[in-house]
């Protein structure tokens, strides 16, 4: 008699924790029941303006997509060569930044060796490195968020295999400095160092991957870009670990459209820094707006979000009045974000929304 077997998964794979994923914008709109233009979606930290017209009209001439993409991902890593400064060698673009943390998690990572996560960040941080068999060993940020470089200091050891620092951080949105990362780098340990959110803030640290060579810095076209939806990440990788990645990597693991769309929107590089001057003043705007209600404390932030504290446990019913107002925000259950939600800046006509929304909130 034939006995049916369930299939044995990995441990790592039954046992991570879950990354509260954020909803399409169709979805949220079929549950409430509303059209989609109509969703002010601010959970994900995605631009309201798009890409610059240069990337539409690329796209739609595009005439060899019966063809794989460049493996190589030439133009691509050229465009970024200049726009970065950085040596065309040292440049991998991935299927977005969070293709590449698994691929250097991938490529560095032994059984029992251990990660270093300072907390709150990016949830993905936390996710992915026990699917490679690493622990991750959470280091509570300060209570203003900034790093505790003496903790990370102590907790560095023979077992840390690298530590994943955000500049801007999502989602606090406050900046490492130099001296943070030097005393980080200077322990020796692997330091990937994620700028997704440079261009809101306009200061970078990537001249430190000049001089010491366990800096990766990590950047995305999801942000700045407008291009969350083509997937387009890029590192800038120290060369041996460069030249790993490429031995590990998918042979097309960035499609046609996407490295089009690289060279194109670097190419329109000044519309795409007016949007973003544009994102920095609303944000402003927006900052300004929040220190007036009582019910919340936002701090301020060098990303295109605002994280904001809810006090008297009333974050996630906030939450679900914004939603009640078609306006999407990231909520967290996690232990150390439970009573915050993060604000995406969006256009002026999204922030008066949110504003008339909080107004009504009693
Ligand atoms: N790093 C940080 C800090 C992020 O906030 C995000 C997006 N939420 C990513 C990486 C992922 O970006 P991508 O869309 O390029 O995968």
């Amino acid at each position: 008699m034939e006995t049916k077997r369930s299939v044995q998964l990995r441990a790592s794979a039954e046992n991570t924790v879950e990354y509260l994923p954020v909803e399409s914008r169709e979805a949220i709109a079929e549950r409430l029941g509303v059209p989609p233009e109509l969703i002010a979606k601010l959970d994900a930290n995605e631009n309201p303006y798009g890409p610059p017209p240069s990337v539409t009209t690329t796209l739609a001439s595009l005439t060899d997509l019966h063809l794989y993409p460049d493996p190589d991902q030439r133009r691509a890593r050229a465009a970024l060569a200049a726009y970065t400064g950085a040596p065309v060698e040292r440049i991998v673009l991935g299927n977005g930044s969070d293709e590449l943390i698994d691929l250097l998690l991938l490529v560095s990572i032994e059984p029992g060796d251990e990660v270093i996560v300072p907390v709150p960040s990016f949830g993905v941080y936390l996710s992915r490195p026990p699917l490679f068999g690493a622990r991750v060993v959470t280091v509570p940020r300060l209570s203003n968020f900034d790093l505790d470089v003496d903790a990370i200091e102590a907790t560095v050891s023979s077992r840390t295999k690298l530590v994943f620092l955000a500049s801007p951080n999502n989602p606090t949105g406050n900046l490492v400095t130099p001296q943070q990362l030097t005393r980080i780098l200077r322990t020796g340990t692997l330091v990937v160092l994620d700028e997704a959110y440079y261009e809101f803030a306009g200061q970078t640290l990537q001249r430190f991957a000049d001089e010491f060579d366990n800096l990766v810095i990590l950047r995305t076209f999801s942000k700045w870009a407008g291009l969350a939806g083509l997937r387009i990440g890029y590192g800038i990788f120290p060369p041996r670990l460069a030249s790993a990645l490429w031995r590990v990597k998918q042979p097309f693991n960035v499609s046609v459209t996407a490295q089009a769309a690289v060279v194109a929107a670097l190419e329109d590089r000044s519309w795409l820094m007016q949007r973003v001057m544009q994102i920095r003043l609303e944000r402003g705007r927006l900052y300004r707006a929040l220190r007036r209600y009582p019910f919340l404390t936002p701090f301020p932030s060098h990303g295109n979000f605002i994280l904001c504290r809810i006090h008297d446990g009333r974050a996630h019913e906030l939450h679900a009045h914004l939603l009640r107002s078609a306006i999407v925000v990231r909520r967290y259950d996690d232990e150390w974000l439970r009573d915050y939600l993060r604000i995406t800046v969006g256009t002026p006509e999204q922030t008066d929304r949110i504003l008339a929304a909080l107004d009504a909130f009693r």
